[in-house]
């Protein structure tokens, strides 16, 4: 598979990527061994991008995989590991570095994102994280900085941040999920932002093309969209069979068969607890009153037995909370 250059890094990363969150106890919560096969398997059909986060708890099934690569940091064509963190202070983000690097058995960090940044204040707020990921970055065990985002703020704003190296934003056809201040942002708004980065030599790979799942029965199109946009060196998509590591592979390749068509027929709408503020918007939206709120955790959950996987309650979530897989 051909690669990338990611921005202005020394990076080269496959065009499309493997997000482990999948596999890991929010979701389809696989044994170590098999998400680490799937890992595996993904790296013979030549992606070499993988993105975890602390606050997935997917470390094992990575360290699991690559167990027997040489992942020092001058071996040719190793894997690249992107990782994040939600933390706001120094300290917190010092401790997530050093977990990561020890529950992954590294010795270096490709990249380490501060996690989920939104508005102006977030960033304000999250100094002391970034100045901690400028020190690790500066001794030589992180090899390149940057955020993950939804906000098309946060996106243009890191165009003006010389010590940004990367950008990993929310983007779809549709729009899911972008968020712009206090409301929803477009999906033209979000694609100049990349590229205002893109031309300030940012690295950026794209999360949620499928919109979390919603999107997936127009798979060539959602693909096709995010990979033809200015600036994306990647796509990251949460993976949790090899079958779909096949069809992306070929996807990547050029070769997949022009009708391809996911069975999108066993997918199942879910609500992340991590990701869901409770407004009750989904609620409302429900024709089926599949979704209630769970009072005393204070955030939405769905009655599976009841819900037709319509997906009319995805686009109404303003933070992209509710996932189809
Ligand atoms: S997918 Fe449709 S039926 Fe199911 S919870 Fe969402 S809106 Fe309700
Ligand atoms: S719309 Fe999103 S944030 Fe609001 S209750 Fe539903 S899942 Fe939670």
């Amino acid at each position: 598979m051909k690669k990338n250059r990611l921005g202005n890094t020394k990076l080269s990363v496959s065009p499309v990527a493997f997000g482990v969150l999948t596999v890991g106890n929010t979701q389809l919560n696989l044994p170590v061994a098999e998400g680490a096969a799937l890992i595996k398997y993904a790296i013979s059909k030549g992606i070499n991008f993988f993105d975890t986060a602390q606050y997935y708890e997917t470390y094992p099934y990575l360290k699991e995989a690559l167990k027997d690569v040489d992942m020092s940091a001058d071996a040719p064509g190793r894997p690249i590991i992107c990782t994040k963190s939600l933390g706001l202070s120094y300290e917190e983000m010092e401790y997530a570095v050093e977990e990561a690097l020890r529950d992954m058995d590294l010795e270096v960090i490709d990249i380490f994102l501060l996690h989920e940044i939104r508005q102006a204040p977030d960033w304000n707020m999250r100094k002391g994280a970034w100045q901690c990921l400028m020190d690790y970055k500066q001794k030589g065990v992180i090899r390149y900085i940057g955020i993950s985002t939804h906000h098309v703020d946060a996106v243009e704003k890191m165009a003006q941040v010389p010590e940004c190296d990367i950008v990993f934003p929310l983007i779809n056809y549709a729009g899911l999920g972008i968020r712009k201040g206090s409301g929803a942002g477009t999906a033209d708004e979000m694609a100049a932002a990349i590229k205002k980065c893109a031309g300030a030599g940012k690295g950026i790979f794209a999360m949620k093309a499928f919109g979390g799942g919603n999107l997936t029965g127009n798979y060539r199109k959602a693909l096709d969209y995010v990979s033809s946009l200015p600036g994306i060196d990647s796509i990251m998509v949460g993976i949790g069979k090899r079958e779909e590591i096949d069809r992306l592979a070929e996807y990547a390749e050029g070769t997949l068969p022009a009708d391809y068509q996911p069975d999108i027929s066993k997918k199942k709408i879910h609500i992340d607890p991590g990701d869901c503020e409770g407004c009750g918007t989904c609620v409302h939206r429900c024709p089926n009153q599949a979704i209630f709120m769970n009072e005393k955790r204070g955030i939405a959950e769905v009655n599976h037995d009841i819900c037709l996987t319509c997906g009319y309650c995805a686009p109404v979530c303003p933070v992209r909370a509710i996932i189809m897989w």
